[in-house]
């Protein structure tokens, strides 16, 4: 391997939990108040796994709704309150992450950084690959910024119109912007969506990183390695 691609949320930092609570709170909210249905809650593991972890903030919010049969105008109409639209969902999950954010704050898994770390001192190119619109923020937070080389993120995929994870096509981005060939990097990913996009993308390594308990389903999405935490990579050469 000659370049690492990793994804932010549940990789680098200890923030996936955050984006469950987040999301939670935002959908419960909407379903309690839905008429005439009973009112069954978001579950922040598996609604979470199956249908937003990794994915583009919109495309969490339809995918998910649509699990529950409910379709959503995607952006504010005459008549139609903001928080009942894709767009109004969506940024109202941002909110409530980002004030998650400044009470927690952000923590870099050390044996991610140590990875990463190892990984620099080879001299193999480095990247981040997020779907998350607050991703060089929470880099910075986590203070592992200056680990990267490039970063392809929300913002990024938005401005050059690639498409979001499960598409390979921000994983491409990054190695292309690294000059690598995608056979010659590692993805690295604990989301399902992520693993399917490092496997589209005919990368030459998926390792997927399993922090709640998902490694059979992320070996069935095509993750060539399954670890609990990135420093388990080094144990061989440590
Ligand atoms: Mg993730």
């Amino acid at each position: 391997m000659r370049a690492c691609l990793f994804d932010l949320d549940g990789v680098l930092t200890r923030t996936a939990v955050v984006h469950a609570a987040a999301w939670k709170e935002t959908f419960d909210a909407f379903l309690a108040a839905q008429e005439g249905v009973g009112f069954r809650p978001f579950d922040p593991v598996d609604d979470y796994d199956a249908y937003v972890d990794g994915l583009p903030r919109a495309d969490g919010v339809r995918g998910f709704l649509a699990s529950r049969g409910i379709s959503l105008p995607e952006d504010a109409a005459s008549g139609v309150p903001k928080l009942h639209t894709v767009r109004g969902l969506g940024d109202r999950k941002n909110v409530l992450l980002l004030r998650l954010i400044r009470e927690r704050g952000v923590e870099a898994y050390p044996g991610s950084v140590r990875y990463v770390r190892a990984v620099r001192s080879a001299a193999l190119r480095r990247a981040v690959v997020s779907s998350s619109a607050n991703c060089q923020d929470v880099l910075v937070a986590a203070d592992i910024a200056d680990l990267f080389e490039v970063r392809i993120d929300a913002v990024i995929a938005s401005a050059r119109s690639l498409a979001g994870k499960p598409h390979p096509d921000t994983f491409l981005a990054a190695a292309r912007m690294l000059g690598i060939v995608p056979s010659g990097c590692a993805v690295f990913e604990d989301s399902l969506a992520g693993v399917d996009a490092g496997r589209a993308g005919g990368f030459g390594l998926v390792v997927g990183v399993d922090r709640t308990g998902q490694a059979a389903a992320l070996h069935e999405h095509g993750a060539d390695v399954v670890v609990h935490d990135l420093a388990e990579l080094l144990k061989d050469t440590s």
